[in-house]
């Protein structure tokens, strides 16, 4: 229990506040209530942070349930997932799996007591009547004709409407509120509908199908949840959900809403990431350039630098959008500790060493990680032929660049300074190899007569290099807010045609022929960058994490210059 340290927001405030008053008898009972209609995203580890978060911090539980009333759209492939996702995110919710779907048949008890309360009626009234008489914002609704059948006239009706007597969208079972309320939610809503469609868990055997808000609260009461966290768009279904619960008279759990997660450059709404996949417009609901979950993974993204963003943005009323590169932030901050270092070349250029022996080579130590002495170090071989990046040779360099250019000395990276010497070309004038020479005495990258250098490049063997494909990424979307549109355009218009770049013939040090899909490296200079899904040990296939500073972080490095 953490009672000493103070609640970070307001919903952890309400929680302690709760224990403190003994209002649930000291209980913290949490839950996620995920529909399986899709797969997750950056927003539901927000959510499954905080709902599961609480819960262990004040230590109580939380239940992982399916909201599953809708077998239109959900599949078991979705449910599969999440809980994939949910234990990646490293949370465990033991043997408290629930599906609103096991409670069907309470739910429909319920619904029949309500019948018998009065407080409910079978409507015959179709969609586009429901809507005529549902009224506007500043005018109450008209109430149904419907609304006054008898009780047993009610019970007959929802009976026959479970045994499948009529067709899909022909009845609705109501709750009978209050036509006139200014909250639209509460003009008597549909509590069942007609909806004959093979449902992923209790197949056939329903033809009504409960709605979301007939479920929800009655859920939660069931499972004798305390605090029933939701986003915001829900704040104005809560006196829908009070009022279930108080008509049925059962464990009334406490609903509080937060504001939803938004980033950059990117959407959380499940229809258009659905939409995306369905289009083919990404690979796939794992595409890297995805915000879901699998794809934040499979793009190189630890659960532990998940988790630290969803700390730091914290939680709020306030509905706004986190910028993208905080999120990437938490990522480079967390790899910058835990991803061992290598040396890759991306865009090779060919370098001969002309005073290095002709088929021999050396083994050269190189440090594993600088920021954990426990990843140790391992060696990378050296020859006479090597690959650099080719934007590390100018041919007619300013003053300012200080990589290679003709007779120009750097350091390579752990090995030795070289000189360049001479450019040799093809035919159309394209730079194609570097002659250079290097000085046996600066082993290790030092030089013992003190001579400074100010350039240190990354390399790698030619003879002993791993070739691979690498593959680079920029947002999805090119606009901040892939929905701000002009008329007649959708998000679609908005996609970014450079948000893929594939490199093929990258050249990589030989210890990452070991590498195997989900392992994550420091490319030195390059970025961060993991090993893909794709990759086979013929082909090995590597995602960008990241790159290693964002344009934001340089920004702020330059105004705390005073640039
Ligand atoms: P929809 O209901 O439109 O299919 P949804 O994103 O609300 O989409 P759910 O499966 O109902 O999907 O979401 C499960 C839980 O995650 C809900 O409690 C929801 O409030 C929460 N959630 C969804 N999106 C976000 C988000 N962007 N930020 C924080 N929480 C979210
Ligand atoms: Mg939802």
């Amino acid at each position: 229990m953490m009672e000493e340290s103070t609640p970070t927001d307001f919903v952890r405030q309400m929680v302690a506040d709760d224990i403190d008053s003994g209002k649930w008898d000291g209980r913290v009972q949490t839950r996620f209530p995920p529909e399986p209609n899709g797969y997750l995203h950056i927003g539901h580890a927000k959510s499954i942070c905080l709902n599961f978060g609480i819960a262990e911090e004040f230590g109580g539980k939380y239940n992982l349930r399916f909201d599953d009333t809708n077998p239109a759209k959900e599949e078991q492939e979705y449910v599969d997932a999440i809980k994939e996702d949910i234990r990646w995110l490293g949370f465990d919710w033991e043997d408290r799996e629930f599906y609103a779907s096991d409670y069907f048949e309470q739910l429909y008890d319920w619904a029949v007591l309500l019948i018998n309360d009065g407080k409910a009626f079978v409507c015959d009234l179709n969609g586009d009547e429901m809507r005529e008489h549902r009224g506007t914002v500043t005018e109450a609704g008209t109430e149904s004709p419907h609304r006054s059948r008898s009780v047993e006239e009610n019970l007959d009706l929802f009976a026959r409407m479970k045994a499948g007597e009529f067709p899909d969208g022909s009845k609705t079972l109501r709750a009978k509120v209050d036509m006139a309320s200014p909250n639209m939610n509460l003009r008597d809503p549909v509590m069942y509908r007609i909806l004959t469609a093979t449902h992923h868990r209790t197949g056939d055997t329903w033809c009504i199908h409960p709605m979301y808000d007939f479920t929800h609260g009655e859920s939660d009461s069931i499972e004798r949840v305390t605090h029933s966290i939701c986003t915001m768009e829900f704040e104005d279904h809560r006196p829908l959900y009070d009022w279930y619960l108080d008509a049925l008279g059962i464990y009334h759990p406490q609903q509080i809403e937060f504001a939803r997660l938004n980033l950059t450059y990117t959407m959380m709404s499940k229809r258009k990431l659905l939409e995306l996949v369905e289009e083919k417009q990404v690979s796939g609901w794992d595409d890297p350039r995805m915000p879901t979950i699998c794809g934040l993974r499979r793009r190189g993204y630890t659960p532990e630098s998940i988790r630290a963003f969803c700390h730091e943005i914290g939680v709020t009323k306030f509905n706004s959008t986190t910028d993208m590169a905080v999120l990437e932030n938490a990522l480079r901050a967390d790899l910058n500790k835990r991803a061992e270092r290598r040396l890759a070349v991306l865009n090779p250029l060919k370098v001969v060493i002309e005073n290095y022996p002709e088929g021999e080579s050396e083994e050269l130590d190189a440090i594993n990680n600088p920021e954990d002495a426990s990843a140790g170090s391992r060696t990378i071989p050296f020859s006479r032929e090597l690959y650099i990046e080719r934007d590390d040779f100018m041919e007619d360099a300013p003053r300012k660049f200080f990589r290679l250019s003709v007779g120009k000395e750097v350091r390579l990276r752990y090995a030795y300074f070289i000189t360049c010497t001479e450019v040799i070309k093809d035919d159309d004038g394209n730079v194609i190899e570097l002659r250079c020479t290097y000085d046996p005495a600066t082993r290790g990258g030092d030089a013992p007569d003190g001579r400074k250098v100010k350039g240190t490049l990354h390399w790698v063997s030619a003879a002993h290099a791993v070739e691979a494909e690498v593959r680079l990424y920029d947002h999805l979307f090119e606009n901040p807010d892939p929905n701000d549109v002009q008329e007649g355009q959708t998000y679609r218009d908005n996609l970014n045609a450079n948000s893929l770049k594939t490199l093929t013939g990258c050249q990589l040090e030989p210890s990452l022929s070991q590498a195997t899909p989900g392992d994550r490296f420091q490319f030195e200079r390059r970025g961060y960058f993991c090993v893909d899904t794709d990759s086979t040990p013929q082909t090995p296939v590597f995602n960008r994490t990241t790159p290693l500073r964002d344009a934001w972080a340089k920004i702020q490095k330059q105004k705390q210059k005073g640039k």
